[in-house]
């Protein structure tokens, strides 16, 4: 199977008064197409860090990350907004809807922007999937947490992206609306052939992807397959 990312020797440290502070080293791995991955660790492990990197959101000190078939450190700024735009999805942990559109907006502004005709009807398919019928024209502040994470699902599943980070999906959400959105993530996953990597956790969501990354410290402390 061929390789959606490779990641080599990552190193990532940010500035903290006058110290750099060290938050990834060393880190090496790789995703196969259409599989689910994990990557898991205690809180300030450098995993919300790892998912950006890896999705070309922000930059490393130094290594290499293939996304797609495209190394990463080639492209400029605008390049890698339109390799994300063609074929990857994010789903963040604060769900980072635009507040001044609706939800039905939210969705179908990103498959305008990728010049499709059919941009609303496309949307509503969406959000009716995810169970948001009758919130279409709702605006976030108007949504609950759950309602917001589902449109925010919806919008990152619209552009059909070949890979998928989501950063805590359901750290936001009660049991019931996380079961909800986890079995979207998979059946996604499943039926469309996208990409998951999944930050969380929750090592019940960890253990149902295929494989799990354990981050310690900002470095890699294992790399087992999952038991399910
Ligand atoms: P996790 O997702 O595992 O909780 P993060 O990747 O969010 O970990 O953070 C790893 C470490 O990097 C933490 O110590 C955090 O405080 C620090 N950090 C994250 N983002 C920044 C930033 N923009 N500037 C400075 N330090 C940061």
């Amino acid at each position: 199977m061929a390789k959606i990312l490779n990641v080599q020797q990552l190193e990532k440290s940010y500035s903290s008064g006058s110290k750099r502070l060290k938050v990834l080293q060393d880190i090496s791995f790789d995703i196969e197409e259409r599989e689910s991955f994990a990557i898991v660790g205690p809180s300030g492990s450098g995993k919300t860090t790892l998912l950006g990197l890896c999705a070309g959101l922000d930059q490393a000190d130094s290594g290499r990350i293939e996304l797609c078939g495209t190394d990463l450190s080639d492209l400029n700024e605008d390049e890698r907004a339109v390799l994300r735009n063609r074929r990857v999805g994010f789903v963040f942990q604060d769900f980072q809807l635009l507040p001044t559109l609706t939800a039905l907006e939210n969705v179908a502004v990103p498959l305008e922007l990728q010049g499709a005709k059919d941009a609303i009807k496309t949307g509503k398919e969406l959000l009716e999937k995810v169970g948001l019928k009758d919130r279409m024209d709702h605006y976030p502040s108007q949504l609950s947490g759950g309602e917001q994470q589902r449109v925010a699902l919806a919008r990152a599943f619209s552009t059909k992206p070949s890979i998928l980070f989501a950063d805590e999906p359901t750290g936001n959400l009660d049991a019931v609306t996380g079961e909800k959105v986890v079995k979207l993530l998979f059946e996604l996953n499943k039926e469309a052939g996208t990409t998951l990597v999944i930050v969380t956790h929750d090592l019940e969501l960890a253990q149902k992807t295929q494989r799990i990354l354990r981050l310690k410290g900002g470095r890699i402390i294992s790399k087992e397959t999952s038991a399910s």
